[in-house]
């Protein structure tokens, strides 16, 4: 697999991390987008505000990028309250749960990602830390072994989520607030990369902004990452001007297209296309034959292609549209026969 692919919606290196902290809006106003989510949110908090009350427990859910991370870090903004992150993997066990649960104020956000993977034990811990505000904690071992009952400042738990279907229905019920982040529309990313840019003192034109927003796969953390590599070849080659022709010359450099697809997406509709006449094929076949994991096709291509149309699901596996075919140039190969 590609460690460093350019259209991944997932963060590649600390660098990207660091950089991503810059670009962050601080404030409801400042996020672009999701606008059912945003005003959703105002309401509650200014409620929670008003009675003085840690907010509801908030589950967002979606595929990665889509800004869960940064819309957490915006409603302990907003609450005016601390919030301390940490994820799944990182809670091995429930010691680990009571030390961060420790150090919160009343009214703090603890925020967990990927809190699909929170060990069992761990997770168990948390219904009644979500519930009542308490954890029991076993101390001592053997005969000695008793439970020590541990209250907990009021606080809220915000987890997030790219499965919500791997939640236990336990934990999922317990969250109050239940947010589906979507994918977002090239006005939105256009805005998102508008603002990027001004954080980076680069110019673009409108153009150049939609241009990037069109190949980035409804998702801001691919925009901003587009802009950057895309000011680069803007800086050597266009007196740091960014337009419409600067993007496309770039980005087909990068090997990302006009609906930002690269090489294995490619690869992925040409193998259902060459080898099973464009479906329908099952996900794992598909894998085998690329050499990549099925899960790797099912979380990283897969939602996009389903989402521009470009792939169907049916019982009997994945079959690629005409849709896909015209964006190939392929239509008068195998459609019209
Ligand atoms: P996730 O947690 O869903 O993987 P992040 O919150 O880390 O995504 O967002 C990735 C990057 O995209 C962030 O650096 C942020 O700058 C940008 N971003 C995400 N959503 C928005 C938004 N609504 N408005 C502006 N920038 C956004």
């Amino acid at each position: 697999m590609e460690d460093e692919r350019i259209t991944s919606a997932e963060v590649q290196n600390p660098t990207e991390e660091d950089e991503e902290l810059s670009l962050r809006p601080q404030t409801l106003r400042q996020y672009i987008g999701q606008a059912q989510i945003k005003h959703e949110l105002e309401v509650y908090i200014a409620a929670a505000k008003n009675r003085k009350e840690a907010l509801d427990h908030v589950l967002l859910y979606g595929p990665p990028g889509l800004g869960k991370t940064t819309l957490a870090m915006v409603i302990a903004n907003e609450m005016d309250v601390q919030i301390r992150t940490t994820s799944g993997p990182a809670i091995e066990k429930p010691g680990d749960l009571v030390a961060l649960l420790n150090e919160l104020q009343p009214g703090d956000i603890l925020f967990i990602d990927e809190i699909h993977r929170l060990p069992k034990v761990v997770e168990e811990m948390l219904y009644s830390a979500m519930e009542d505000f308490f954890v029991d904690i076993v101390v001592g071992q053997g005969p000695t072994a008793h439970p020590i009952h541990f209250p907990l400042p009021p606080f809220t738990l915000i987890g997030a989520t790219t499965r919500a279907g791997l939640l236990s229905a336990p934990l999922r019920d317990r969250f109050g607030i239940v947010e589906h982040m979507n994918y977002y529309n090239e006005e939105e990313l256009a805005d998102i990369v508008r603002r990027s840019a001004g954080i980076f003192n680069s110019h673009i034109d409108d153009q150049g902004a939609h241009e990037i927003a069109s190949r980035s796969r409804g998702t801001p953390r691919i925009s901003n990452r587009l802009l950057k590599r895309v000011r680069d070849f803007a800086e050597v080659e266009n007196g740091g001007q960014i337009d419409r022709e600067l993007v496309a010359k770039s980005l087909k450099l990068l090997q990302v297209d006009n609906r930002g697809l690269d090489r294995t997406d490619k690869k992925v509709l040409m193998t259902m296309i060459e080898l099973y006449g464009g479906g329908p094929v099952g996900i794992s076949t598909i894998a085998a034959n690329i050499g990549e994991e099925p899960d790797t096709i099912s979380e990283m291509y897969e939602p996009y292609l389903l989402q521009i149309g470009f792939l169907t699901r049916t019982p009997r596996g994945r079959v690629v549209t005409e849709r896909a075919y015209e964006h190939l140039g392929l239509i008068d190969q195998y459609m019209n026969k």
